[in-house]
């Protein structure tokens, strides 16, 4: 079967991949569970916070109005009636010139409305003494001065970090609502593949792509479902790929998707009916990276073999989709600029991806090594994709450069490249 591809732009292919994204599903975790997720319900103050006025400091809590006219020369001398630490709440009102000995979080005593620290009073035989005039409300840490009851405190697809779950606990959330992490299987597709244990025979290499997706599925926050690799057999890859619908969300196929005599990824895609978004992409590499979706909604990413391409075509197309399924709404990595450290001599006729290496430090990148497309050694030391606009060629050292950065956790709301226009 030979059918022409025609390539769309990078762009156009996010975007027909962001029309088709489903939510998934929301369930509760322990907020033990909850980092890394994406919350799913917006979040409400019960109470406030504090609950009460307490005391922000170790020190003395008593009526500012009795600390009038204290000076140096003409210290005030108040009496301690009680002694409260944090938890406790005094059963004492002090009266005139009296003061309850109070510790940091602890409840400001009733009729009280200021707070000594320790380091500014002396002590004194039946309590301490103060120099200078206390005003109301002088060190008191108010009620609802951190959270007002009933604010809105977190809203969803917000992804969960250690701060929201301090948020999130102060807020009584202890089951949290977040989405479903998705399931998503991985087949490998290729005679040639033997498994990472394994010495290759002549004519056999390792498999990369499928450690590789896995963990890039889990960075994603989903769960990788491993298929037994495939050889380049029709029957063989329909029957995994329909094995694989049925037991996951969205399947990740690697090789096969180009137009070699043994590359039966689409002929299996029409096999199951599922509708193709596209099939050809103006980038390099992995301009043939194939993203269909079944009559149910499954996504299917069939990503180039090579492993460069492999994880290109995962971080354009595949993660944002299963980001945004699962609620995110910063799915997209974000974007900096860089400067190359050396010349980029290749022409681009598409938008090309380079695995780079970009020193914050000095604003610098360098292509990581070796860039062709089945390179290996480049992908582990990038810590950014270069993207050079398609139609450009020869790039100076020293130029400004876009990078989509793959070490960040904190996404942007689109994909769209500063300063490139459409
Ligand atoms: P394909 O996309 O099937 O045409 O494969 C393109 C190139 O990537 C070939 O050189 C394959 O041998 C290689 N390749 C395919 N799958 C893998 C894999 N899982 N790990 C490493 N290399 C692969
Ligand atoms: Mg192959």
């Amino acid at each position: 079967m030979l059918t022409i591809r025609r390539p769309i732009s990078v762009e156009e292919a996010i975007e027909r991949c962001r029309a088709r994204v489903k939510l998934q599903d929301i369930q509760k975790v322990s907020l033990y569970e909850a980092e890394g997720r994406v919350l799913a319900s917006p979040v409400y103050a019960d109470q406030s916070l504090p609950p009460f006025d307490r005391s922000p400091y170790d020190g003395y809590a008593f009526r500012a109005g009795d600390t009038k006219g204290a000076t140096g020369e003409n210290r005030v001398y108040l009496k301690v009636i009680d002694h409260i630490g944090a938890g406790d709440v005094s059963e004492y009102i002090p009266g005139e010139k009296e003061a309850v000995r109070i510790m940091t979080g602890a409840k400001l005593p009733e009729a009280t409305d200021a707070v000594a620290m320790f380091e500014q009073a002396r002590e004194e035989k039946e309590g301490f003494s103060l120099r200078k005039t206390f005003v109301p409300g002088e060190n008191v840490s108010f009620t609802g001065e951190d959270v007002q009851e009933g604010e809105l405190l977190l809203e969803p697809g917000r992804t969960i970090t250690a701060g929201v779950i301090a948020l999130l606990a102060g807020a009584g959330v202890a089951e949290v609502p977040v989405y479903k992490k998705m399931k998503i299987g991985i087949i490998a597709t290729g005679s040639e593949l033997v498994d990472a244990g394994v010495f290759p025979p002549p004519g056999k290499i390792r498999d990369s792509n499928t450690p590789m997706i896995a963990a890039s599925v889990k960075e994603a926050g989903a769960e990788p479902v491993v298929f037994a690799g495939v050889r380049d057999n029709e029957e063989s890859l329909r029957k995994a790929v329909m094995q694989a619908l049925e037991e996951t969300d969205a399947l990740i196929t690697t090789g096969g998707v180009s137009v070699g005599d043994f590359d039966f990824m689409p002929v299996i895609y029409e096999g199951v009916g599922a509708e193709v978004l596209f099939n050809k992409v103006g980038m390099r590499p992995g301009s043939v990276t194939t993203v269909a979706v079944t009559e149910k909604g499954t996504f299917l990413f069939g990503l180039s073999g090579n492993p460069s391409a492999c994880f290109t075509g995962f971080e354009l197309f595949a993660r944002p989709v299963l980001r945004e399924s699962m609620g995110d709404r910063l799915p997209y990595r974000s974007f900096e600029y860089g400067r190359l450290k050396e010349a980029f001599p290749k022409k681009n006729p598409f938008t090309r991806f380079v695995r780079a290496e970009y020193d914050r430090s000095t604003g610098e990148v360098s292509p990581a090594g070796f860039n062709k497309s089945n390179a290996v050694a480049a992908l582990a030391k990038a810590n950014v994709l270069v993207i050079l606009r398609g139609g450009t060629s020869h790039i100076e050292k020293g130029e400004k450069v876009a990078m989509m950065m793959l070490r960040d956790t904190e996404g942007v709301d689109r994909w769209e490249i500063p300063g490139h226009s459409r």
